[in-house]
């Protein structure tokens, strides 16, 4: 299959072109990146090294951009698009929304259009759990039926493209799947996130800040769970539908710090409470039973397992973390790119 993966620079796109490599011998990739702060190529280097011109290449283009999303699919001979590329921040989205409606919303429908007006037959659209709102701690967990109620900037963009994708399968019959997922967690993750920002703090004995008082709860899945989800959605998922998938551990954020200092033998005397973030959402939790039974999906990792594994990842890539930080990785990025 010839794929156009979005956002594969970011942190689930960067691991689900891993998973693709991984698990199938003939799969061709064409990852188109604005390289926006969040991407970053360097996530990729081992594949651009080992498949770079032959089964890889990378396209810097912005999916808000109706000639170069054109231009590339038709090159590339591309048969099927999981759309990844979103500004993905909450915080930065209370900042500023309007990149989030650019490229969320836009860059959504600019790929629905292309794709369908060069006849691709296969589009995932990658969505997120924060787009039905939260749960007081008693509700039941989101379903698809859940009606879509966003809470911030970001999830309220992401709703937006949800809407698009449903209404090109209403109204053209456009084969495009949804796949919604609850907070993720791994390798490669930018270290704005929870767990890398924590484990950075820790191991620098700074501060943790948590917000509020650190009980709103996330359903936390290993990454590599939701792209092996996104992966069975693109080959087996019906048109016009959406699907959950969750890690089946739902945790408070005071219990992932935690974790996350014990792992790493530091004090619980780090955390420092903040004030919490405008409109937080207390609790997401997914039903997953729809992806189970027409998708035969099941999370591989408990939470247990796969914070170890991820803390042990981050100690032993210390240097990618530097290299995020340091702003080494864009020195990469213009050697490798900055003339393409
Ligand atoms: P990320 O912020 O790590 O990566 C986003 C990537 O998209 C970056 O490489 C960035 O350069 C690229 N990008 C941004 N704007 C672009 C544009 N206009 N054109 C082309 N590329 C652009 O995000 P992530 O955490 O990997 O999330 C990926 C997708 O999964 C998003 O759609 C997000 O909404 C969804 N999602 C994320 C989570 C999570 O826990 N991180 C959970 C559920 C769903």
């Amino acid at each position: 299959m010839r794929l156009l993966v979005t956002g594969g620079c970011g942190f689930i796109g960067s691991n689900y072109i891993q998973y693709l490599f991984r698990n199938d011998d003939s799969v061709v990739v064409v990852n188109l990146d604005k390289l926006t702060y969040a991407g970053n190529p360097l996530n990729l280097k081992n594949i651009e090294d080992q498949h770079g011109g032959t089964r890889y290449f990378f396209e810097k283009a912005d999916i808000a951009d109706p000639v170069e999303v054109r231009r590339i699919i038709e090159e590339h001979g591309i048969e099927a698009v999981v759309n990844f590329a979103a500004e993905t921040h909450v915080d930065r989205s209370i900042n500023d929304p309007a990149p989030f409606v650019t490229t969320n919303v836009l860059g959504t429908q600019n790929l629905l259009t292309t794709a369908r007006a060069l006849g691709i037959e296969r589009f995932v659209h990658v969505s997120t759990d924060e787009v039905y709102g939260d749960l007081g701690p008693a509700d039941p967990r989101f379903t698809e039926q859940t009606p879509l109620k966003p809470s911030s900037p970001y999830s309220a963009s992401k709703a937006a493209a949800d809407m698009l994708a449903y209404a090109f399968y209403r109204t053209y019959g456009y084969p495009v799947c949804i796949t919604r997922c609850s907070n993720n967690y791994g390798p490669y993750q930018f270290p704005e996130k929870l767990i890398p920002l924590m484990f950075k703090l820790a191991s620098s004995n700074s501060p943790l800040p948590v917000y509020g008082d650190g009980s709103n709860i996330r359903d936390w899945i290993h990454v590599d769970d939701h792209c092996h989800g996104v992966h069975l959605t693109l080959l087996k998922g019906i048109p016009g539908k959406a699907y959950n998938f969750g890690g089946n551990a739902e945790r408070t954020n005071m219990e992932v710090v935690r974790a996350i200092l014990s792992l790493l033998g530091k004090p619980e005397s780090l955390i420092s409470y903040v004030k919490d973030r405008p409109g937080h959402d207390r609790r997401y939790a997914m039903d997953y039973s729809l992806a189970q039974k027409e998708l035969g999906y099941e999370p591989a990792y408990t939470f247990e397992r796969g914070i170890a594994e991820t803390i042990a990842w981050y100690q032993a890539n210390g240097e990618w973390l530097e290299s995020v930080e340091s702003g080494a990785y864009r020195e990469f990025m213009q050697k490798w790119y900055g003339d393409r």
